[in-house]
């Protein structure tokens, strides 16, 4: 496929006019003038840009996508209230065909705003990698551990999980799932368990995807019950020895950050998730002073509640001027970075999250002549304050379209829709006896 005349923000952030962008397989393999074009090749599909913007896919980094199942499942309760009466007897019911078709919807959602790749944290892990394969997406994707009593990790059922799916599934489809290790959080598992895991990881060499301070209670308690905060007993565990992103670091404090830039650790920020549960505000003027790699996630539906990262980069962008009292803070090009570059990098897909030579094929084109789009000082300020997610015309991972105008090549939506609302409608009716 050819992109002929279209705008696209390059790697250093700046707006090009009038540029060609050539894909070859899942490649990025043209960038420039029509002109200097090689001749002698057909590229297939030949898209007219005008009026349209090429941006790289985003990417969410902290996602639990099946539980599309519970939006607007349980909304203004208390988190505890909302974990123990909604959430936690309503997945208790969830099968692997409900996991596998909820996740397709998210997938659906998540590509019908451009987000082409998530780093995904949920149970059932055979449905989560069908899903992704069968849909085209991309994700580093985790099962994820929790213990509570004084076994061993290599004991614990999900262990030889693990094993099996990283058997069967990891760097599948031409390297779209990946598979990571991660530990639910500090306050639902043992340093027991948490030590193996990390063990466990380091000598796989893999990612590894935690909770990390969300909660004011969970930082107090990590206090109390090791005397550490989160961030310094994971580093004792050896958790911080893999490459891992932290999802949330609300409460942390200036210790715990030195932690996180020192182990290299990615803060995967969820702020429309952390405001809906009123856990707080994660100290992002701090963490980046500090270097710390940061990128976006949407948690789940139930706490957010869509899959939209057009809202979460708009509201990163913003909320952070007020907390630090700065205007000047967190600059477009910073922001999104945040839901491009920083994540592809979490994730350890070096050759993702920018439009450049070698690069996968994951790209977004946003239509420009829209209302909310116009007139256009300046393109990015456009994309990262004024699109809103619904502006996208067409989404594509690794050179295969998985949306395009209203529609979605690789999946079938009616069918999803059917199996989504059955599997809702038999829950509730389990949990109204
Ligand atoms: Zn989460």
């Amino acid at each position: 496929m050819l992109f002929k005349n279209i705008q696209m923000i390059d790697p250093a952030f700046r707006v090009l006019e009038d540029m060609t962008v050539a894909v070859r397989g899942d490649t990025i393999a043209y960038i420039g003038s029509w002109k200097g074009l090689p001749e002698g090749e057909d590229w297939g599909e030949i898209y007219d840009g005008r009026g349209k913007l090429l941006i790289p896919g985003l990417y969410n980094i902290h996602a639990h996508t099946p539980m599309t199942l519970l939006r607007g499942y349980g909304e203004n309760l208390s988190l505890h209230d909302w974990l123990n009466q909604k959430i936690f007897p309503f997945e208790a019911r969830l099968t692997a065909e409900d996991i596998y078709y909820g996740y397709l919807l998210g997938v659906a959602e998540m590509v019908r705003f451009g987000t082409v790749s998530s780093t995904d944290m949920y149970f059932q892990g055979d449905s989560l990698a069908r899903a992704i394969l069968d849909s085209g997406f991309k994700s580093n994707m985790s099962i994820s551990v929790t213990c509570f009593d004084d076994r061993d990790y290599k004991e614990l059922p999900i262990y030889k999980e693990t094993l099996a799916l990283l058997d069967k599934y990891h760097l599948a489809g031409g390297g779209r799932v990946k598979i990571d290790l991660s530990l639910h959080g500090e306050y639902t598992s043992t340093p027991k368990v948490a030590a193996g895991l990390a063990q466990h990881c380091k000598s796989l060499g893999l990612n590894m995807h935690v909770h990390l301070s969300e909660t004011q209670s969970e930082h107090e308690g990590s206090k109390m019950r090791h005397g550490k905060t989160p961030p310094r007993y994971f580093a004792d565990q050896g958790i911080f020895d893999s490459p891992t992103t932290a999802a949330h670091c609300v409460w942390v404090d200036e210790d715990d950050l030195d932690i996180l830039a020192d182990k290299g650790v990615t803060i995967a920020t969820n702020p429309i998730s952390n405001l809906k549960l009123a856990s707080g505000i994660c100290p992002i003027p701090r963490a980046k002073a500090k270097g710390i790699n940061i990128g976006l996630g949407t948690d789940s539906v139930a706490s957010n509640n869509s899959l939209n990262l057009f809202e979460e980069l708009k509201l990163y962008a913003l909320l952070h001027k007020t907390t630090a009292n700065d205007p000047t803070l967190i600059t477009p090009e910073e922001a999104f970075a945040c839901a491009t570059i920083n994540g592809a990098l979490s994730q350890r897909r070096e050759n993702c999250g920018s439009i450049a030579l070698g690069h996968k094929a994951d790209l977004v084109v946003l239509d420009t002549t829209v209302p909310n789009m116009q007139p256009c000082h300046h393109q990015l300020f456009n994309l990262v304050y004024s699109a809103d997610g619904g502006d996208v015309r067409l989404t594509m991972v690794d050179g295969q379209i998985l949306y395009r105008d209203g529609k979605w090549p690789t999946l079938d939506m009616d069918n999803i829709l059917k199996h989504v609302n059955a599997s809702c409608r038999r829950i509730v009716k389990e949990l109204d006896k």
